[in-house]
């Protein structure tokens, strides 16, 4: 298990405090982490500029072929990877194995696109070329929930427009990364791809660094709005995916055995820490008898352990912070009157485990509702006109995504285009496409990441005049 930072090809021990990396399926720790210095930070920018000079430059079939050695390592070691992440994070062995299979897809999709070069004719023989050219260095800083493949949407966008990039992972999840990026370094030049090690203030000295020409982020809103306020003065350009408070609303005419395990299956993706999981659901009082039932079913037959054991569904929450906040967040509904219908379960003593949990009884102005609670436990409210609904789930400072679940495409479609989110999905949650952009609306985030359009938020615009 490799713990160094990787800093122009070179693995280098840091030179600041350690921090611990703890196993959260039974609290033990797992490895000693050496954090970055301030100077170590300034090493992986410096060298990283360095070698931009030669990276930007490298031939599109170069790009293509280091990709498609790194991704078949990637598929190599999958195991390896899959095990760190399990480790580490806590989600089950399989959901962890989806996680290094759908990172090493997302490399083969974006190696498969094209940077367009756009030609304009103008009148006289002039022709305007406007290419897409490199940036410089990215600065990328990724949080705990899906750290491997968090990590693969920040570094290969940057890498394939020519970029040279740095990646901060969470203290709470580094080892998977430090793996991702050692590989990526079998197949590029020294200084095209490094790895810092710390807490937020190495995310903030690199992220404000007067060298870095880009930070993309994923993580909180509150540490998003510190990047921004930080790169004030460099004029950087700054992509963010934040946090979301995503509503599900379930129709009148929805299959309710479909929609229950869809809703299931998002709401408790890894745990229910995904920032695009469903997070509240409005169900329409005809189905909701019915769909709530089905639910806890599904709820109660879960395998709660340590999700190294290939036996167990659902794993621990990923750290004692965010434990301490769900169970609060579950306490408190219970308090003013929620009901919790799911079956309490004999848990392991000791890791972060919460059992999912599904909460009745509950409206807006509770901080269940009101809040992201990142974690598994959804608020179940009952509704009986769709115009209502919408303005009850838009009614938020969050727009990152919204679920409708119902038979009538038609309609589904005529409300997806009220919602005031990024990403609206018919009859699913949280399945996302390396094709299509993904970004906040809100406090939820600023620009977009994927597709074509997130790609090109990794270059500069460059028109060049060309008389004859
Ligand atoms: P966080 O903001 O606490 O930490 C994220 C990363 O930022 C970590 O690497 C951390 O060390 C670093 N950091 C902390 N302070 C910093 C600073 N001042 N400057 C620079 N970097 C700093 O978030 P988290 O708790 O790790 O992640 C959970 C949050 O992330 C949730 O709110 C969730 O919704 C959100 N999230 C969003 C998306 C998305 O795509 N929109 C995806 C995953 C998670």
């Amino acid at each position: 298990m490799h713990t160094d930072l990787i800093i122009n090809g070179q693995q280098i021990q840091g030179q600041a405090l350690s921090f611990a990396v703890i196993n959260p399926a039974n609290e033990s720790v797992i490895a000693e982490v050496a954090s970055a210095s301030a100077g170590q930070v300034n090493d992986a920018v410096r060298t990283a500029l360095q070698a931009f000079k030669a990276w930007k430059n490298v031939s599109d079939d170069a790009v293509k072929q280091a990709f498609a050695k790194i991704a078949a390592d990637i598929r190599a070691e999958k195991d390896e990877i899959a095990q760190l992440i399990t480790l580490e994070q806590g989600k089950t062995i399989g959901m962890a194995q989806f996680e290094v299979d759908a990172g090493a897809s997302w490399i083969d999709y974006l190696s498969g696109l094209d940077i367009p070069v756009e030609t304009i004719q103008e009148p006289k023989g002039k022709t305007i070329k406007v290419y897409n050219r490199p940036l410089g260095v990215v600065a990328s800083v990724t949080p705990w929930n899906w750290p491997f493949m968090i990590a693969v949407w920040h570094i290969f966008p940057a890498l394939k427009t020519k970029n040279c990039v740095i990646n901060k992972p969470s203290e709470y999840t580094p080892l998977s990364t430090i793996k991702l990026v050692e590989i990526i370094n079998r197949h590029v030049p020294a200084g095209v791809c490094s790895i810092v090690l710390g807490k937020g203030e190495i995310g903030q000295a690199l992220t404000e660094h007067a060298d870095v020409a880009k930070v993309t982020f994923t993580g909180s809103t509150r540490t998003g709005q510190s990047i921004l306020s930080h790169s004030v003065s460099s004029l950087k350009s700054v992509v963010l995916e934040l946090g979301g408070n995503d509503a599900g609303i379930v129709l009148a005419d929805a299959d309710v055995e479909r929609t229950a395990q869809g809703i299931f299956a998002s709401a408790f993706l890894n745990a229910g820490q995904t920032c695009a999981a469903l997070k509240r659901l409005y169900v329409h009082e005809s189905v909701y008898e019915a769909l709530t039932e089905k639910l806890v079913q599904i709820a109660n037959a879960q395998v709660i352990g340590d999700g190294a054991n290939p036996e167990v569904t659902f794993g621990p929450v990923q750290n004692k912070m965010q434990y301490d906040k769900v169970n609060a967040l579950i306490a408190d509904a219970v308090a003013r009157g929620g009901q919790v219908l799911t079956a309490s379960k004999a848990l392991p003593d000791h890791g972060y485990f919460i059992a999912p949990a599904l909460i009745a009884n509950v409206q807006e102005g509770i901080a269940l509702v009101d809040e992201e609670q990142f974690g598994p436990v959804l608020p179940i409210i009952k509704f009986n006109a769709v115009d209502e609904v919408l303005e009850r789930s838009n009614n938020t400072q969050f727009g990152l995504g919204g679920s409708i679940w119902s038979t009538d495409l038609a309609k589904a479609e005529q409300i997806a285009s009220q919602m005031e989110t990024g990403t609206v999905w018919i009859n699913s949650h949280s399945d996302l496409s390396p094709a299509a952009p993904f970004g906040g609306w809100k406090l939820s985030g600023l620009g977009y990441s994927f597709g074509l359009e997130g790609l090109l938020l990794f270059t500069h615009k460059q028109a060049v005049h060309i008389s004859g």
